[in-house]
């Protein structure tokens, strides 16, 4: 069936509780762990109904946040979610504290009884309406970060719309361009920070109502963190500011050079040659069948994955005004197939939208016929374990990407993921210290992000952009309103790509089986045992990251 087609019904709120009622009087009363399953199995199906309908609504919302329809069913979901989660949270305990919980185990597995508990650690009903104000604020900063109408080069652009100017080969333009940014956010940056700090304020009072400290242990349950806690993430971002931040120093000096500027400028970044970032050869029509030629030839699963997304219209990746800004890929669970979601713009960035959105889509296919539910309950750092080496997995086709500037690309890919280490890790340690301390007032916040800033980006250099300057990047970052505490999964799973990246300089072949057999383990095993029993180190490990570093200075 193809998307345009998929019958959308609105989840009806008395009819769904009532279902979840009987779903839990019939946990309750099972006698035997053939019921008690059978049951379970009811539960998958009504929970695969609401999240297809749910998700139909809010791809249809993103792709146009003008429609009216969808954004006030968009609106009716962030209510009726946190109401339903009650009785999710019910169902849960009821299978939970089960006598036959042990012999449930063995059909479900110890992971997903661990997230179970982790789950009653992450919600109580008495948050539901901190919970729906939180889903609000949230819709209220997508908007107003879609909405952006920056005047430039004659016309009015979105934020990602401004992406090729600010990248320009020609320093004049970009410079310019950063400063029509610099200048939008100034308008905004007081009702940003309202909105967050409204956020950090909700978030701290859900952790206390749990009876947390801060916001932070809430927030690691929230992620459903099952495998590393706390200080792993902190020692982490140790080994990084070690190893990786005076690697990405060496880099930013050699493409200084290579740029031919005297100075980096903030207008440099993501500016990797003199002659300008490797451009597309391909047009916007070309690129889905580009696309399907390289899953094709890339492995009999992929081709079969791909054969699918294209004919079924699942992709809607190029941007246009009020389509809600970013890239994800989401599943669609009764119709059993993945959707990707992206604002390509005619940049380099649209290849790795396409392949790194694909890799989670293709694991999401690969697994669709689980009968296991909660097998599919993936993390998010092992989610984009998948998705971001699937952007090295296709290093051979980037010809028909880029043609003669093959080469290119894949220096500022590698390039570019190294520098988003440090990068990733200075969102992660902004929101701890954010959340640690949530009285700091907005003021404070931006010169906690200047801080952290020099000791992560130690040779960034804004001029005289006053936003940037000022400490407002991070309010350019939708996670840190959107996902507090997911921006570290990306930095993990970068890790393990890289990983993957120096394996397959060895064996693709080898490296591809298991990243296959990741794939397929999908959430059967915790993090730190999958990716060990695919070949790949733990992040948290000492000596990973220096290892790692040092394989990758060899090679770039
Ligand atoms: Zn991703």
């Amino acid at each position: 069936m193809k998307f345009e087609e998929m019958p959308y019904v609105r989840v009806n709120k008395e009819e769904t509780i009532n279902e979840f009622k009987q779903l839990i009087d019939n946990a309750k009363s099972a006698s035997d762990i053939d019921a008690l399953f059978d049951n379970h199995k009811n539960y998958y199906a009504l929970s695969d109904s609401v999240m297809t309908n749910m998700t139909l609504a809010q791809i249809r919302h993103s792709i146009d946040t003008s429609d009216e329809f969808y954004s006030g069913e968009n609106d009716y979901y962030d209510e009726l979610l946190p109401e339903l989660q009650v009785y999710l949270d019910e169902y849960k305990k009821a299978i939970y504290n089960s006598p036959l919980r042990n012999e449930l185990e063995k059909k479900i597995g110890k992971v997903a009884i661990k997230n179970i508990e982790i789950s009653f650690k992450a919600f109580d009903e008495n948050l539901v309406p901190l919970m729906q104000e939180e889903n609000a604020l949230i819709t209220e900063y997508q908007k107003l970060i879609a909405s952006a109408k920056i005047e430039f080069d004659g016309k009015i652009n979105n934020i990602s719309m401004m992406a090729p100017y600010m990248t320009c080969s020609d320093r004049e333009t970009r410079k310019a361009a950063w400063k029509a940014l610099d200048g939008y956010f100034l308008t905004v940056t007081d009702e940003i920070d309202t909105i967050y700090d409204k956020m950090v304020k909700n978030r701290t009072e859900q952790a206390h109502i749990m009876g947390y400290k801060d916001y932070v242990e809430l927030g690691y349950y929230r992620m459903n963190r099952n495998s590393y806690n706390r200080d792993m993430v902190e020692n982490f971002r140790r080994q990084v500011k070690e190893s990786f931040v005076p690697f990405v120093s060496d880099i930013h000096r050699r493409r200084q050079e290579r740029i031919g500027v005297d100075a980096l400028k903030c207008y440099d970044n993501k500016v990797y040659f003199k002659q300008g970032n490797p451009k597309l050869v391909t047009s916007e029509s070309e690129m889905i069948p580009a696309a399907v030629k390289m899953y094709h030839e890339l492995s009999p699963e992929t081709a079969e994955f791909i054969n699918i997304m294209s004919d079924s219209n699942l992709f809607d990746i190029f941007t246009k005004p009020n389509k809600q800004q970013g890239g994800y890929m989401t599943y669609l669970p009764n119709f059993k197939v993945p959707f990707v979601f992206g604002n390509c713009n005619g940049t380099f960035d649209d290849v790795g939208l396409i392949t790194h959105e694909c890799g989670h889509a293709f694991q999401g296919y690969l697994v669709r016929d689980y009968e296991i539910s909660e097998d599919l309950e993936i993390t998010m750092e092992t989610a984009e374990t998948h998705s971001m080496s699937m952007e090295y997995f296709t290093y051979n086709w980037m010809d028909m990407f880029f043609g003669d500037r093959t080469e290119d690309y894949k220096t500022l890919h590698g390039e570019d993921s190294v520098i988003f280490i440090p990068y990733g890790c200075l969102v992660d340690e902004f929101q701890h210290k954010v959340y640690e301390n949530p009285d700091l007032t907005p003021k404070e916040r931006k010169e906690l992000w200047s801080e952290l800033e020099k000791s992560y980006r130690p040779l960034l250099d804004y001029e005289d952009n006053e936003f940037f300057a000022g400490g407002g990047y991070w309010q350019r970052q939708m996670h840190i309103f959107t996902n507090p505490f997911y921006y570290i999964d990306y930095v993990l799973a970068s890790i393990n790509a890289m990983q993957f990246k120096v394996r397959m300089n060895e064996d693709y072949e080898g490296a591809w089986q298991d990243y296959l057999k990741l794939c397929r383990l999908s959430a059967k095993g915790f993090f730190t045992d999958m990716i060990e029993e695919c070949g790949l180190k733990s992040p948290f490990e000492d000596g990973t990251i220096s290892e790692l570093t040092d394989k990758l200075r060899e090679t770039m």
